[in-house]
């Protein structure tokens, strides 16, 4: 299962992910990307978050994972969160707890040997899990509280209406950074909430300040 490549992209380095100070009296909105990496999006992604300072989380699929390394590189460096979305997109809830744990640790193995960092968040596909597989495993399970249904809608004006229209302070918001129309809608929606004072926070960040 594992790309021969991935060795030789991380030299043995751990890539630094430097704390940094957020304020928490100012309002803040966590960003989340399914399904990727995409290579081209992501990096679209990461270059109109590093406008603002600000970072996002990317719950990624193991398979694609060892297929483009060098664009999990890209978000560990630019400082935002990479989790585990499965290896290849299955519902875990079909499975055996054992294979259940193994689909999942197997993602957590290739995102450590590209990054040298350890994965801290799950978000299953589909939203489906089970007590059994939640305390199975030391991750947490992350689901969303703004669907944008970009994967329905696939077009970025009714993306950014969606977001706009539910997402608060404190808020995961869910996008998927595989379909092209997202991408100008979260530029968009990147430059909207940064001039409404928002900061841009990982989920780890956000439960960190948030006590959740
Ligand atoms: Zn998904």
């Amino acid at each position: 299962m594992k790309n021969e490549n991935i060795k030789t992209l991380l030299k043995g380095d751990r890539i630094e992910i430097p704390k940094r100070e957020i304020d928490p009296n100012k309002p803040m909105v966590a960003f989340t990307f399914d399904d990727g990496p995409s290579v081209g999006n992501t990096e679209r992604i990461l270059a109109a978050l590093d406008k603002v300072g600000g970072r996002a989380t990317f719950f990624q699929l193991g398979y694609l994972m060892e297929k483009y390394p060098e664009t999990v590189q890209a978000v560990a460096k630019q400082g935002s969160e990479i989790a585990n979305h499965s290896y290849d997109h299955d519902w875990l809830t079909e499975k055996s707890l054992e294979d259940a744990k193994a689909d999942i640790s197997s993602v957590n193995d290739i995102a450590f040997s590209i990054t040298g960092n350890e994965i801290l968040l799950l978000r299953p596909p589909y939203g489906a899990f089970n007590t059994a597989i939640k305390e199975g495993i030391t991750e947490r399970v992350v689901m969303w509280d703004v669907d944008t249904r970009d994967w329905e809608s696939r077009n970025t004006q009714s993306i950014i209406e969606m977001t706009k229209k539910y997402t608060y302070d404190g808020a995961i918001v869910l996008f998927h950074d595989i379909h092209s129309a997202t991408i100008p809608a979260v530029e968009e929606l990147i430059e909207y909430y940064d001039s409404l004072g928002y900061q841009f926070v990982t989920v780890s960040e956000l439960y960190e300040i948030k006590g959740r």
